[in-house]
């Protein structure tokens, strides 16, 4: 993408498919000569017009709503408009054509993903923590997500971020005075209490830094394969788990056809669950190549569930099993059916991998497993017909993801956000080192704090580079 480009551009802004209306925006700097094609009269700005919209012939593609936004007060700070017309593919697709011969000569062309977005955020619209949180409220799977994505949108993480950049410039203003009148350094870290604000800002930046880390969680959920012999109850656990909550597919690129990725959520947090039902040697070419996405996605996996029955487990399928899961993969050994068992079992029974057969000597409940046993493994005893034990498999899972409740996930954050606060952690850290020097270093420590707010920039992207910005905004959808 031209990352500056601004030839005005059109896309469909709706999804693809059918639906009541449909939506064809255009952004430009001056909409003023295309409207004229369109219509026989101007627009009002902020006024809902019906009007016929016309092909070439003067025939009508369709009778619908034209808004005008005048810029800058408008999404992209451009002249926005748009055309609300039926929601068709066949009719928005004309209505965009229409648009595009009308405005060829003046540089009307097809908008990239994410291309108005971007606009925003270049007109100073958003900033580019606020634009990655219009694709991540699109995107968002769970209330919970969505909810945080809106918080993220209106600038609550953002205004965290900059508030401790504002605090750090504060600092680094005193320390560049006092090395530009060398006479008045004296003391200048005790005298300003440079150390005690330091360590305050440090610790207000770890705080951010949790708030983000439960923020990416919500946003990217845990990637769980489900792995085990037929008829061990995958598909009845993924229902089980699932309950109430409607599993929302998310169609990740080339597994699309597949569905071999189920989505569902723990506490709004999503867990996108492979199911490995495919998982064994065929001669069938097709089903070969749905097993090798099937493995593709093990090798993606956050956490592998290796279900198996409690009345058999470890036996040589599921050791063969185990043998190809990979090995820096956390795997969670899950014993099904225990409604079936004539007891529950016990300790010893959900040791780790190839302790064989249930049913030795003590009475532990599968509720208790986790809390007194010495295996590194512990098996979880569940049934996923009755219910039991599931509480305890899905605490397993948040606690993999690192999901802690008791902290507020204000805002959805990405991984992009987290590595910036680490960045500037570290340089807090160097700073504060520095300090423990008194006032030898005082240009070092300047210096610094200076990294620390150019990382804490990044993330609302006054620094960007042009490379960041088309890798962020390509992964839009088209029309934003
Ligand atoms: P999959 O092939 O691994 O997906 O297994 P299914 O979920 O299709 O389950 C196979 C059979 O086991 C079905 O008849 C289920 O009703 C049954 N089943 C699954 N989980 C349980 C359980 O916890 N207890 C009992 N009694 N039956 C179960």
């Amino acid at each position: 993408m031209t990352t500056h480009s601004t030839d005005p551009i059109v896309a469909i802004a709706t999804a693809p498919g059918r639906g009541g209306i449909g939506v064809v925006r255009i952004s430009g700097r001056d909409l003023g000569a295309l409207i004229g094609r369109l219509f026989s009269s101007p627009l009002t700005p902020r006024h809902a017009h019906y009007l016929p919209f016309n092909d070439a012939a003067g025939n009508a593609i369709d009778a619908g709503i034209a808004l005008f936004f005048k810029g800058p007060n408008s999404y992209t700070g451009e002249d926005v408009l748009e055309l609300q017309g039926h929601g068709g593919p066949a009719v928005l697709r004309r209505l965009q054509e229409r648009c595009i011969e009308l405005g060829h000569d003046l540089g009307l062309r097809h908008a990239e993903p994410g291309e108005f977005t971007q606009r925003a955020f270049l007109n100073d619209r958003l900033d580019l923590a606020q634009a990655e949180a219009v694709a991540d409220l699109i995107d968002a799977s769970s209330e919970a997500a969505a909810r945080s994505a809106m918080a993220s949108l209106s600038g609550a993480f953002s205004a965290h971020v900059n508030a401790l950049g504002d605090r750090i410039v504060h600092l680094r203003m005193l320390v560049e005075a006092t090395l530009d009148f060398p006479e008045e350094e004296i003391d200048f870290l005790e005298k300003y209490q440079a150390r005690e604000t330091l360590t305050g800002i440090q610790d207000d930046l770890r705080a951010l830094t949790r708030q983000a880390r439960q923020g990416m969680i919500l946003r990217e959920g845990l990637h769980v394969v489900l792995a085990g012999q037929p008829n061990v109850g995958k598909s009845s656990l993924l229902n089980a788990l699932a309950g109430d909550d409607i599993a929302i597919v998310t169609p990740i690129a080339g597994t699309t056809r597949d569905k071999v990725i189920q989505q569902i959520h723990i506490q709004g947090v999503p867990i996108h669950i492979v199911d490995t039902a495919g998982l064994r040697d065929t001669d069938d070419t097709v089903e070969s190549i749905g097993i090798a996405r099937s493995w593709a996605e093990i090798e993606k996996a956050d956490v592998i569930i290796h279900l198996q029955d409690a009345r058999s487990r470890s036996d040589a399928l599921d050791v063969a099993i185990t043998s190809r899961l990979p090995a820096r993969t956390p795997v969670l050994e899950v014993l099904n059916k225990t409604d079936l068992l004539d007891r529950l079992p016990g300790a010893n029974d959900l040791s780790s991998v190839g302790s064989g057969q249930v049913g030795s000597q003590d009475s532990d409940t599968p509720g208790d497993h986790g809390t007194h046993r010495a295996s590194s493994q512990p098996a979880i005893a569940i049934s996923a017909k009755t219910g039991a034990g599931l509480d305890v498999l899905r605490q397993k899972l948040l606690d993999i993801a690192g999901w802690n409740p008791g902290t507020e996930s204000p805002w959805l954050a990405r991984e992009r956000h987290l590595h910036a606060l680490q960045r500037a952690d570290e340089h807090l850290a160097a700073a504060a080192e520095y300090a423990s020097h008194n006032d030898q270093v005082l240009d070092l420590f300047a210096e610094e704090l200076r990294l620390t707010h150019d990382a804490l920039c990044s993330i609302t992207g006054q620094f960007t580079s042009d490379d960041l910005l088309g890798e962020i905004f390509s992964s839009f959808c088209i029309g934003k």
